[in-house]
């Protein structure tokens, strides 16, 4: 589970000794919630809606004596010299509490006050790690991206790396992607997106390089005699008309540019260095890349409330005492795929086990 979180996964492992994908799964089973599985181990109630969850969660609460308020926002935490007081609602209603867990989640909300989350934390005397939206579609100032020739061509089961400046892979992803109108989008481009920044801030540059390989399952050496079996097999006709069967026909021209190869060429002609420069960009095609799109489009916040300044075993700040937090206000972000609302789970669960022994004394 803690490779698919590469922001702060690490954080997590007691959190999910307490409560991990499996016991989430029992939970709701014994909510009554019948659950089916997706591809990749992806869990969804077999209704398919996202309310038979919120009912089955609120109907337990109540069942608990819980007493919820909804369309009660907070408008602050309110804070006592040695821990949590409680919290002042936007109506001015003041709740006192020996715990208070902060649960608000990312910065990706369009409304104002469900952002809160932050400043509350720095009353408290937390640190905010920068913000940023991830996975979230790459934007790439590429001359076949800003003349839009590849805009809409979806790639199948190739991949894509983050290269940083001293040419070493940071991570490299397999799978499904397309290219947009702006840069690339799709599985793969979302799961690398969140190591664009940090790779541009350690080297000052205004680009990264990605690089996508379009033969992952092949060799080099193995896709050179691949595509020479298949023209030598039509040794008359134009690399061109052959390889578009292969090779996507959108990408070709840029493929044979840059390897100073002509797609009009035929294998009784065929270059040595040039064809040895096109299967290498095959496998090693390079894309500058400048940045992501905003965090309107993202689907997860990167960075969060410091993890040094909270309890892995609870959850609980470590400046302030009875305020806890969890979820994506924490500096922690996963893949899409269920893996931040699993660690949202997860911390949540720890957070509350924690929070409710702390308000009866324990
Ligand atoms: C479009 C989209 C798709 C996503 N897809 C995936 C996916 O496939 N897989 C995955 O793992 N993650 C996905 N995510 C991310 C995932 O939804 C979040 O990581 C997860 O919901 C975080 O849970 P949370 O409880 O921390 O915060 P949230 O679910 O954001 O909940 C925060 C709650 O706090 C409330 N709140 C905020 N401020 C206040 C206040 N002042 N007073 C009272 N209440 C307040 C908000 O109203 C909100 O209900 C997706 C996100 C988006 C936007």
């Amino acid at each position: 589970m803690i490779q698919y979180i590469p922001g702060g996964g690490r954080f997590l492992y007691s959190a999910f000794s307490l409560f991990n994908n499996r016991d989430i799964i029992a939970f709701f089973e014994n909510l009554g919630i019948a659950l089916k599985e997706e591809d990749n181990g992806r869990m969804f109630p077999v209704s398919d809606k996202a309310k038979t969850v919120v009912d089955a969660l609120i109907g337990k609460a109540r069942s608990l004596g819980v007493r919820l308020l909804t369309h009660h926002p907070v408008q602050e935490v309110l804070f006592a010299e040695n821990g949590v007081q409680g919290v002042k609602l936007t109506t001015g209603e003041q709740i006192e509490a020996k715990s208070v867990i902060i649960a608000t989640g990312g910065n990706l909300s369009r409304i104002p006050v469900n952002r809160d989350g932050y400043p509350w934390a720095i009353a408290a005397g937390h640190t905010i790690t920068e913000l940023y939206p991830t996975e979230v579609p790459i934007i790439s100032k590429e001359p076949f991206i800003t003349d839009r020739s590849l805009q809409g061509l979806s790639l199948r089961n190739v991949k894509l790396a983050v290269i940083n400046a001293k040419g070493k892979t940071v991570v490299a992803h397999q799978g499904d992607m397309i290219f947009t109108h702006f840069g690339l989008s799709g599985p793969i481009a979302l799961r690398c997106s969140g190591f664009i920044r940090g790779v541009k801030k350690k080297s000052g540059s205004n680009e990264v390089r990605l690089t996508l390989d379009l033969f992952p399952e092949m060799s080099q050496a193995g896709l050179d005699a691949y595509l020479r079996g298949l023209l030598a097999d039509e040794p008359k006709k134009t690399l061109k008309n052959v390889l578009k069967g292969t090779i996507p026909e959108r990408l070709l021209p840029i493929l044979f540019e840059r390897s100073d190869l002509s797609g009009e060429t035929t294998f009784e002609h065929l270059p040595k260095e040039p064809w040895l420069a096109f299967t290498a960009n095959l496998k090693n095609f390079s894309i500058m890349v400048t940045g992501t799109r905003p965090f309107e489009e993202a689907f997860v916040t990167g960075g969060g409330i410091h993890l040094k300044e909270i309890s892995p075993q609870t959850m609980e700040s470590k400046l302030m005492p009875g305020l806890f937090f969890c979820g994506e206000v924490l500096d922690i972000h996963g893949y899409t795929g269920g893996y931040n609302i699993t660690a949202a789970f997860a911390t949540g669960y720890t957070a509350g086990h924690h929070a409710g022994l702390l308000a009866q004394g324990h």
